[in-house]
């Protein structure tokens, strides 16, 4: 099967509103970067369905998919919507898509999960809402797509799963629902000390799951550090049916919700290192709040899946999409301006410390 990419117009222009770090776009970015660069041949983009509400109640409860799907076009939210389902509160807010947006994500992972069932590869930059709960929102995200992606690979036949993290934030919601379930695997890397403050070193989630706190200024190098040390030995002796990548581009370094400074060649270095590794291989996106940097990444992540050679400079119809971006407000410094003539990052590296070593040391004795 050739590699797919899944994508949605609903997207290009939704915003959670003026004030939130989501008012950029990002996958419409990354579609219009692709279709620039000639990436999608014949049959490779598909557009993402939208998940019924029957679906999403395979993990959320039916309380919370009635009251998100309420909320969509209300002004202001009922008691129990906020109290409750923690729907309209600041990093929560009600906006005009924002039922239909989440379940067009879910229905894209979905999608994925089928696509896959006899192989193949699959990337859903509009996928990746690591923090979703069962009865609420949770950091940005309405709608585990993570979570109801993985259920979808099982019930299409995949019983071991790896699901590897690397957005700048912990993936509690994923942690949640996979926690002691011995035929899922979870790694995920994220800065040590930011929201949701979960995820520490030793916290194992009764044996399956593997969590690294980084520092800042976590950088190239010790992303390569923790590819050869924790993610490849731990997913191939796995030997994993499926591999979920959750690819949050929080972790650039110009992005501005982290403060690590990965270039986007770590976030390729891990999607190339894994694909082999499993038959069934979906990339999700997640965090990414620099509207620049989030559609570079993931663009360059469709191309490395699919095989296409990333230019050194790009193409004018290429930059010409990085040049119509703007940060919709906040009063952000612009771009550097090599970031709208090219994909692919100049690599950073800042050397591998004790710090990580020590804990890479104690994962590796688990
Ligand atoms: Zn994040």
């Amino acid at each position: 099967m050739t590699p797919v990419f899944i994508g949605s117009e609903i997207y290009r222009h939704s915003s959670y509103g003026g004030a939130h770090p989501l008012r950029v776009p990002r996958v419409s970015t990354v579609i219009d970067l692709c279709r620039a660069l000639g990436w999608f041949d014949g049959g490779q983009y598909r557009t993402s369905p939208r998940a019924k509400p029957a679906a999403l109640t395979m993990w959320h409860t039916p309380e919370y998919v009635a009251a998100l799907m309420q909320a969509e076009g209300m002004a202001e939210p009922t008691p129990p919507m906020l109290q409750r389902h923690h729907l309209g509160t600041l990093s929560n807010p009600l906006f005009p898509e924002m039922f239909r947006r989440p379940a067009t994500g879910v229905g894209g992972v979905m999608l994925a999960a089928e696509l896959v069932q006899a192989g193949g590869v699959v990337h859903v930059p509009g996928g990746g809402t690591h923090h979703g709960l069962p009865d609420r929102a949770n950091g940005f995200c309405y709608l585990n797509d993570c979570v109801l992606g993985m259920l979808a690979l099982r019930h299409f036949g995949a019983r071991r799963i790896a699901y590897v993290d690397i957005d700048a934030h912990h993936c509690d919601g994923v942690q949640h629902a996979f926690a002691g379930d011995m035929d899922t695997l979870l790694i995920s890397v994220h800065e040590e000390g930011r929201w949701p403050f979960t995820g520490a070193l030793d916290d194992d989630g009764g044996g399956n799951c593997f969590n690294l706190p980084v520092a800042r200024g976590f950088a190239d190098d010790g992303m390569h550090a923790v590819l050869e040390r924790l993610i490849l030995p731990r997913v191939a002796a796995f030997r994993p049916d499926a591999i979920v990548l959750q690819c949050g581009a929080d972790a650039v370094e110009e992005d501005p919700l982290s403060r690590l400074c990965l270039s986007n060649n770590a976030h390729l270095g891990v999607v190339a290192a894994l694909r082999d590794l499993a038959p069934r291989y979906i990339v999700l996106g997640g965090g990414g709040y620099n509207p620049w940097t989030v559609g570079r990444c993931w663009a360059a992540i469709w191309a490395t899946l699919a095989g296409y050679e990333i230019p050194d400079r790009l193409p004018e119809g290429a930059s010409d999409v990085l040049r119509a971006l703007d940060w919709r407000g906040g009063g952000r410094a612009p771009p550097d301006p090599e970031l709208l003539v090219t994909l692919r990052d100049r690599p950073r590296l800042r050397g591998v410390d004790a710090v990580l070593r020590e804990r890479l040391d104690v994962l590796a004795r688990r």
